[in-house]
């Protein structure tokens, strides 16, 4: 059985990200898309919200769990007994970190992988903050976040 993590802010969830889960979920048996708590980072959605959009999303994919985590990633894919990280790329400027990012969390946890996937190339300008940005114009988000979570997120940004 090959379990997967696909960790991330998801602040929130673009249909970048839903990408990367539906392509993750055709390779390992088991995919636990966990939101990770960032000290540095004012998020949009609490953890518990930003789960339940990511839950809506990913309902018609059986082998997807949701969690979230203020733990370690190394130290929580220990616990999960988990082998292998999932990471999206979308630009080289996502490369540099992710690369430093996976050699600390292999030197953590010896058993822990991380694997990336290339962004679709349409995808590969899509970000939360992007999307929080045009947010605050009339555009439309269909191209940009799943359509289930589109009235929360444009109820959230009237605030
Ligand atoms: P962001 O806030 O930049 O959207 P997250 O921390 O939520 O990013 O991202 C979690 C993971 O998803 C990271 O590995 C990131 O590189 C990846 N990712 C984010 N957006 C995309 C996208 N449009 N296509 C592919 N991967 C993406």
């Amino acid at each position: 059985m090959k379990n997967a993590i696909y960790p991330g802010s998801f602040d929130p969830i673009t249909i970048g990200h839903l990408n990367i889960i539906r392509r993750s979920a055709e390779i390992f048996d088991r995919l636990t898309v966990c939101v990770m708590v960032n000290a540095g980072k004012n998020p949009m959605f609490s953890l518990e919200e930003r789960v339940e959009l990511i839950r809506r999303v990913v309902k018609d994919l059986p082998n997807v769990e949701v969690d979230y985590s203020s733990e370690l990633l190394a130290e929580y894919a220990r616990k999960k007994g988990s082998c292998v990280i999932v990471k999206g790329l979308r630009a080289g400027s996502d490369f540099e970190s992710e690369f430093q990012m996976a050699m600390i969390n292999h030197k953590i946890n010896p058993d822990l992988d991380t694997m990336f996937l290339t962004a679709e190339h349409q995808y590969t300008y899509l970000s939360s903050s992007m999307v929080k940005e045009l947010g605050r114009y009339n555009v439309d988000l269909k191209d940009f976040l799943p359509e289930e979570i589109i009235p929360d997120f444009l109820e959230r940004i009237k605030k």
